[in-house]
């Protein structure tokens, strides 16, 4: 049962297959631009995509899908803060790649197959540019840089729904001023640069373009020719099966890449840039947009300082549908956390039922290997029916509990990695960077101070009870008390 997911383009639910069964399926992600932490805006985007990659290798076979997720280290901003840093542009976007690699590694992404930057990609960018000239779609405005000409394409619009007679569109006589942004709204739709020429601010952040009239133009890329030209050269120039960002992306962004990659193709050749386009809505905080003007813009530092890990927040991140928005709070932080303490609960429960102790992140990370696959990821599983349900990560999580219940009832060992099952393709360990280890791990001088104090408890012998929480304290561990039992687990 493949896994069906909402296209964009066709406002239809359709299968996620690769483009023949020989090929490997082929999923582009737009990536960050680096010049400052990225926010849990961006990461939700990111672990969507994430679950899905997960999904997908599930599905196809962990070799048969091949992942490439960009770093946009070039642009307004990035220029304009490496200078107020007092950096070279490549230092100062590396400082924040690194963070950004840190974050997503606390947030369990797993790396992309392929990782293109901007700046190592600008021949490519500039070859593309040239082509799109040739065929006639793009022209130098005269301030010199070079833009695409909007009404020379038809289905400008189509991605975005658009209406293409409300198109404000500008033709060539306006070329002078020509929309020279990389962001803009719908209602101020325009020729857009695809190379800005260089100009003093950039400093010596400019490289040698695409020629016109047999020199090159010296300046830097647009925003949105660079994922053009990146797909391409990761890919090869064939189409991809599923192109992903979060929803503001794909008006005016993935509207441009779209144009501009079908626009370097000559018409008739029957060229597809995408087969499926993949937009996860927006994140409110509080109820509201997230903005620093507001104080709700949140990073995963944020979070970890008011004491939340990041298996909480990825959790947090999911628990809504990717086509809803969904109202990010900090109650809502804690709830996963206790949510995921429940999980930890439930399995350390059953987990203590079998005589061999069962390493459950070992169970996870064998989930994702083929053989267990064919087994788990069929019809039968009502997990992998609500992953093929339009990733339907909420629900996947509702299964997770009611899967729960039944190990309660009847704990089994197939049941417990149907649950490795569901956490591998969430990408959430219950027991990663939680405050509990899984119940093995409790020396046995700490679970007979663990008994005692219990059954001091029970005997209503307070001072001892306190007297022996201290003693476990300094041993490093503390009993979560519960009504019918305890857990002990590392302070
Ligand atoms: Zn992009």
């Amino acid at each position: 049962m493949p896994i069906k997911l909402f296209d964009t383009l066709t406002r239809e639910i359709l299968p996620l297959e690769p483009t023949s069964p020989a090929e490997p399926f082929r999923m582009y992600c737009c990536g960050p631009t680096v010049y400052g932490p990225a926010h849990i805006g961006n990461f939700r985007t990111f672990i969507l995509q994430d679950v899905l990659r997960r999904a997908l290798e599930l599905q196809l076979g962990k070799q048969n899908v091949i992942h490439a997720r960009n770093i946009t280290d070039v642009d307004d901003k990035t220029i304009r803060r490496s200078g107020e840093e007092g950096l070279k542009l490549s230092a100062f976007t590396q400082k924040w790649t690194d963070k950004f690699h840190a974050d997503c590694e606390a947030l369990n992404l797993r790396p992309p197959a392929f990782e293109p930057r901007a700046t190592d990609t600008i021949a490519q960018q500039a070859a593309l540019i040239e082509k799109i000239m040739e065929n006639g779609h793009a022209y130098q405005g005269k301030d010199g840089s070079i833009y695409f000409r909007l009404s020379s394409y038809k289905n400008y619009g189509a991605l975005s729904h658009l209406n293409r007679d409300e198109l404000k569109t500008q033709d060539t006589n306006s070329a002078g001023q020509a929309n020279d942004a990389d962001e803009y709204v719908r209602d101020n739709v325009g020729d857009f640069a695809l190379w800005k020429a260089r100009k003093p601010e950039d400093g010596d952040n400019f490289w040698p373009g695409p020629r016109v009239n047999g020199q090159p133009v010296e300046g830097r890329p647009g925003w949105h020719i660079e994922c053009s030209a990146m797909i391409d050269d990761v890919f090869q120039g064939k189409t991809i099966d599923l192109h992903g960002g979060g929803v503001d992306l794909c008006f005016p962004h993935h509207e441009n890449e779209l144009a501009q990659s079908m626009c370097a193709h000559p018409h008739d050749c029957g060229y597809r840039f995408v087969r499926h386009w993949f937009h996860s809505t927006h994140l409110l905080v509080d109820g509201k947009k997230m903005s620093k003007s507001l104080g709700n813009l949140y990073t995963l530092d944020d979070l970890k300082q008011k004491g939340f890990s990041p298996t909480a927040v990825r959790y947090a991140l999911i628990a809504g549908h990717y086509k809803k928005q969904l109202n990010f709070t900090l109650e809502g932080v804690a709830a996963a956390q206790t949510a995921l303490e429940k999980i930890r609960h439930g399995l350390s429960q059953a987990l203590k039922e079998f005589n061999a102790p069962l390493d459950f992140s070992k169970l996870i990370a064998e989930s994702a290997q083929n053989e267990t696959t064919s087994l788990l990821c069929n019809n039968e599983s009502f997990f992998w029916k609500a992953f093929t349900d339009d990733l339907n990560t909420p629900k996947v999580l509702g299964e997770l509990f009611i899967a729960l219940g039944q190990l309660k009832e009847n704990p089994s060992v197939d049941l417990i990695k149907q649950i490795a099952f569901a956490c591998y393709g969430l990408g959430i360990d219950p027991f990663a960077d939680a405050d509990e280890k899984a119940p093995a791990q409790i020396p046995e001088d700490v679970a007979a101070l663990g008994a005692q104090r219990w059954q001091a408890k029970q005997d209503k012998n307070w001072p001892e009870a306190d007297r022996l929480r201290d003693e476990l304290a300094t041993k490093g561990f503390k009993s979560l008390d519960r009504k019918d039992g305890y857990e002990i687990v590392p302070l």
